[in-house]
């Protein structure tokens, strides 16, 4: 058994602390001491009885945490953060200022196996999923770091969160829990390349976070040079298992489409977009592609992504652009672990 407590939620702590013969209250004691005053030592749980310090201690149960190696700060108010894990991996999270409004994208592997081509995550190699406690603890320590009441959680940094499907939904569990960070759970969006099976399970849970779906093209040819798991998971698998999600939770999908010069920029392509997602419920999301040293595609010319977003505009899909941010400390979206590869390549 993992004996990691910041990787547990509330009710299993409860049975922990049920096993040592407590009440049940004193779970909630350690569960704020970990997720409100980010504490990673069980013997400064100082309103537990130091008996069942002691019983915790002995029985192998730790407070694991993320140590901060790096932070950035960009002028528009976006923060990246290097962590490193208790076994030496690193992994990058962003804070990023929304008009006041924080959100905190963080990472659920350590690399990501699926190597999408315009991604700079995509060009490290795999190590291994993140805990729970570990994707958690990004927030946790983020927040006591910057001093910030966080708003949102998007699970979109390094790694597919479907790929580790059950330590991201019980970070989201926990996260979500009053007694801790108290983030709710439409305020978490898991943000997939789009694996079929992935979407079916979420939809499955009795709890709904909301979905994210990186698209970046309408067929399946052009999809898969961007997005190689594409060839594993042809649109229209992804399609069914998006409307299953759309009727069983009855929450809107968000399309991600990232935006690259002469790849997916076409008019004809937000036309082609129109038709595919009718019948889905969604919005569309349209990503001004950031460059990293790993790739070679540029971002799409902004008049251009304007043009795109008023075609589905005017076919009543709701889109948005979302400009690049963070671009001056690789934090923006698809740039997390760029200097590693840049420095790989010297
Ligand atoms: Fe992995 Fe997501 Fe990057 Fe694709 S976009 S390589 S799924 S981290």
């Amino acid at each position: 058994m993992d004996k990691d407590l910041k990787s547990k939620t509330l009710i299993e702590i409860q049975s922990i602390i049920a096993g040592f013969g407590g009440k049940g209250y004193l779970a909630k004691y350690i569960y704020s001491f970990i997720h409100q005053h980010n504490t990673n030592d069980i013997n400064l749980i100082t309103t537990l009885p130091k008996e069942f310090r002691a019983k915790l201690s002995n029985d192998g149960f730790y407070i694991s945490n993320l140590k901060i190696v790096e932070k950035l700060s960009d002028p528009d108010g976006t923060v990246k953060y290097l962590f490193e894990t208790a076994d030496g991996q690193q992994i990058e999270s962003v804070l990023l200022d929304e008009n006041g409004r924080k959100t905190i994208c963080v990472s659920t592997q350590v690399g990501c196996r699926l190597g999408c081509r315009f991604c700079a995550t995509g060009y490290l190699k795999f190590a291994r999923n993140l805990t729970a406690g570990e994707i958690a603890d990004q927030v946790i320590t983020i927040s006591a770091d910057s001093g910030c009441k966080i708003n949102n959680i998007v699970y979109m940094g390094m790694g597919e969160p479907l790929d580790n499907y059950e330590n991201t939904i019980k970070a989201v569990r926990i996260l979500a829990d009053p007694a801790g960070k108290n983030i709710g759970i439409r305020r978490q969006t898991i943000s997939t390349v789009g694996l079929p099976d992935g979407i079916k399970k979420l939809a499955n849970e009795n709890i709904y976070p909301r979905l994210a779906v990186s698209l970046h093209a309408p067929d399946d040819e052009l999809r898969t040079q961007i997005v190689p798991v594409a060839n594993k998971y042809p649109l229209y698998e992804l399609l069914a298992a998006m409307k299953h999600y759309n009727q069983k939770t009855d929450r809107r999908i968000t399309i991600e489409y990232c935006m690259m010069e002469g790849v997916n920029d076409d008019p004809d392509l937000a036309r082609k977009l129109i038709q595919l997602l009718r019948g889905l419920h969604a919005s569309v999301n349209l990503i001004e592609y950031n460059p990293h040293p790993g790739a070679n595609f540029k971002p799409a010319d902004r008049d251009r992504i304007k043009m795109f977003k008023d075609i589905l505009m005017q076919a009543g899909i709701e889109t948005i652009i979302r400009f690049r941010r963070g671009t001056s400390i690789k934090a923006a979206c698809g740039q997390l672990g760029a200097d590693r590869i840049k420095k790989a390549k010297i």
